[in-house]
């Protein structure tokens, strides 16, 4: 496994790689969640490249930027044992060199959900994904369904931009007791970690409903509230059911559906979602 920092020595390595190149981008402190990304990119792709980055342009101000946990030696171990083929680690300079002024943005897809309450996360997204995409230039790119409307925005902007990479998308790892994997879990003391379960109980009684018959979104949304409420130290932020491709709010529900939500427990917001079949 190769270890690189600069973009020479990433065009560098690149090309020495058998193709298809799977890439999994990832912001580092992996976990099982991540690993089977990269399991997915193995058995489809001859190399497999990932980029451990945390990107400041996506967190917003008063995020956990600073704090987000960092273990870039276990990490590399893990790698290593998966058998990855490239690790890249740039720095901030390297991803934004002084005097940098591109971005890229995602309109329509990016306005709800996430994007209405962490503005500008979206365009931090887009802009290194692209920039993951253009310095890497994978044949394939494996992203999780932890982060639903990230894989809608990034599917938009693949299309958009033509780029000629497959996007794929691996289902949501979970504890025994639910709760989505997720780096920010480390953050969640005992008894916090014992209500984050709460997500995923909400999520499965709003499918229970809908495997009874209901169909109206607001009931479905109603659920999901209730349920979170109940939990005293989990907090709503929202509960979407939302069509799954415009990520716009349903009435009734005729289609795929994306049950999701954002919850604070304690300070730490939580995000998850799960796919309602038709
Ligand atoms: P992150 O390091 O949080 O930016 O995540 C990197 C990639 O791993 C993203 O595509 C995430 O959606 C994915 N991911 C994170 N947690 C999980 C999980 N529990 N299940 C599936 N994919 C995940």
């Amino acid at each position: 496994m190769k270890t690189v920092t600069t973009l020479e020595e990433l065009f560098q390595a690149r090309s020495e790689l058998p193709s298809p190149v799977g890439l999994v981008p990832t912001m580092g402190f992996l976990h099982e969640g991540h690993l089977i990304l990269m399991r997915q990119a193995k058995q489809t792709c001859a190399s497999v490249v990932v980029s451990i980055f945390v990107n400041p342009t996506q967190f917003g101000p008063g995020e956990d930027l600073e704090s987000y946990p960092r273990d870039i030696e276990h990490d590399l171990a893990l790698l290593e044992h998966l058998g990855v083929d490239l690790v890249w680690l740039p720095t901030p300079e390297v991803m934004y060199p002084p005097n940098y002024q591109t971005w890229v943005e995602v309109s329509d897809v990016t306005q709800p959900l996430e994007g209405s309450f962490r503005p500008g996360h979206f365009r931090g997204v887009t802009t290194v994904v692209s920039k993951l995409f253009n310095a890497v230039r994978p044949d394939v790119a494996v992203f999780g369904q932890k982060d639903a409307q990230q894989v809608a925005v990034v599917k938009q902007m693949t299309r958009d931009l033509s780029y000629p990479i497959k996007i794929d998308v691996v289902p949501i790892v979970r504890e025994g007791d639910g709760l989505a994997l997720s780096s920010r879990n480390t953050y969640l003391k005992k008894p916090q970690r014992k209500a984050a379960t709460v997500l995923y109980k909400s999520l499965r009684k709003a499918e229970a409903a809908y495997l009874e018959g209901e169909r109206r979104a607001d009931a479905i949304r109603r659920i999901m509230t209730d349920t979170i409420a109940e939990e005293p130290l989990a907090s709503v932020q929202y509960v979407s059911c939302a069509d799954l491709d415009t990520l716009q709010e349903l009435e009734m529900i005729t289609s795929k559906a994306l049950l999701s939500m954002a919850v604070y427990v304690g300070q730490t917001r939580l995000i998850d979602n799960w796919i309602l079949q038709p």
